[in-house]
């Protein structure tokens, strides 16, 4: 493995999902649904499939279609007007669109600005790319995982190539405010900044959060590289589709990287996910209604247990501080979970360059189902409580 590499070493998603299975735990870890998308949608994959369309190689950007459902879909639900042509890459998962952007937009010795804790992808992609990330880190306060715009502003220097933000954020559920993309917009404008923004859990807002796409904001369509997935809005993580929307060259750049990555996605469900995003607005507000059970469900239990718990706003997990539970690192707690009380849970730790800021908390998805969500709390209840 390559000195880029060899600080990454195995995914703790497929560290802690292997735990999982291994000792038969409930696997509150790795963020997958454990009920499918909707049936019309996986009805579509098989038409796909059955109908020859897709099963050889689709075009590079994508199937016209899907092309055309992205753009329709960033029209209707944010006011944003893209060319299907020109403005929008499918790819393999949000996954590969966030290493084909970096590749391509970051040179060698470049900085990259990611807010911490950052979803484990950040950091080995900034490596390929040849950049050096620099956190931001993200802390707590009345609740919840702030950002300290002055941090954010002091972070920038004449090596600062790209920020790279995730609103609602992976793993601590904090949904950027209006002032917040505000102020980052106008810190973008102000140093020249390019800004790939991950966005995958743009539909999974709570409460009276609002997600607000920052390519809405003013100066930032033309440097704003957004980034979604269908394996998030539509609960289908396995057939890793997912896509990047910005303006002409940015695109170029991210397709330049991707051809010579996968080259190009799979066919049959890229005409599945084209009729996913045509579903009604009533499919998504019954998503997030349903997710906002799941949260209140686990965010009650996991309280009840003793853990401090930071209520998301955003996203389908919640992170805690365990050290009223007596314990100070996350890491050690998630390792013997399993065999204490078979739940799988995610050391935040692994997000942070700073281990030690991030040694107290620890993260629990909550896209399960509910008697799940329930056997897992009774678990930790008895455990803990
Ligand atoms: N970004 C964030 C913040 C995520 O949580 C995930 C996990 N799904 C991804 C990107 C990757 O998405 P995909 O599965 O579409 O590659
Ligand atoms: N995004 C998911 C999570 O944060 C997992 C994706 C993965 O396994 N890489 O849990």
């Amino acid at each position: 493995l390559n000195r880029r590499l060899a600080e990454f070493g195995t995914t703790v998603f497929a560290e802690m999902s292997a735990l999982a299975t291994a000792t038969g735990a409930i696997n509150l870890g790795q963020g997958f649904p454990d009920t499918d998308g909707p049936e019309q949608v996986r009805e579509a994959a098989v038409r796909a499939l059955r109908d020859g369309r897709g099963n050889q190689y689709p075009p590079g950007p994508g199937i016209p279609e899907l092309r055309t459902a992205i753009a329709a879909h960033q029209s209707r639900r944010y006011g944003i007007t893209l060319d299907p042509d020109r403005e929008v890459l499918v790819t393999a998962g949000a996954t590969e669109a966030i290493a084909a952007s970096l590749l391509a937009l970051v040179e060698p010795g470049d900085e990259v600005i990611a807010l911490e804790p950052y979803y484990d992808s950040y950091a080995a992609s900034i490596a390929m790319a040849g950049g050096t990330r620099v956190p931001v880190t993200l802390r707590p306060r009345d609740g919840a995982f702030r950002l300290d715009l002055d941090e954010l502003r002091d972070a920038v220097t004449p090596r600062t190539r790209l920020l790279l933000l995730n609103t609602p954020h992976n793993p601590t559920g904090t949904v950027l405010t209006r002032a917040e993309l505000t102020a980052i917009a106008e810190l973008a404008v102000e140093r020249d900044l390019l800004v790939v923004t991950d966005e995958v859990y743009e539909h999974l807002t709570f409460d009276d959060a609002e997600h607000i796409p920052l390519a809405t904001l003013p100066g930032m369509r033309e440097r704003t590289v957004t980034i979604g997935s269908a394996g998030k809005t539509f609960s289908f993580t396995g057939w890793k589709v997912g896509w990047v929307t910005a303006a002409p060259d940015l695109v170029t750049a991210a397709r330049s990287a991707k051809q010579f990555l996968t080259y190009v996605s799979a066919g049959p469900f890229q005409y599945a996910v084209a009729e996913a995003l045509r579903l009604p607005d009533s499919y998504f507000d019954a998503f997030r209604a349903d997710m906002t059970t799941k949260r209140d469900l686990l965010a009650a239990g996991l309280t009840d247990a003793g853990f401090t718990v930071f209520r998301p706003r955003g996203t389908y997990f919640i992170t805690t501080d365990v050290r009223p539970l007596g314990h100070d690192d996350g890491l050690a707690f998630c390792r013997t979970l399993p065999e204490r009380c078979g739940v799988v849970a995610i050391p935040n730790a692994v997000f942070y360059d700073d281990r030690e800021a991030g040694a107290p908390f620890v993260r629990f998805a909550f896209c399960k189902r509910p008697e799940v969500l329930a056997d897992a709390v009774g678990r930790l209840r008895k455990a803990f409580a």
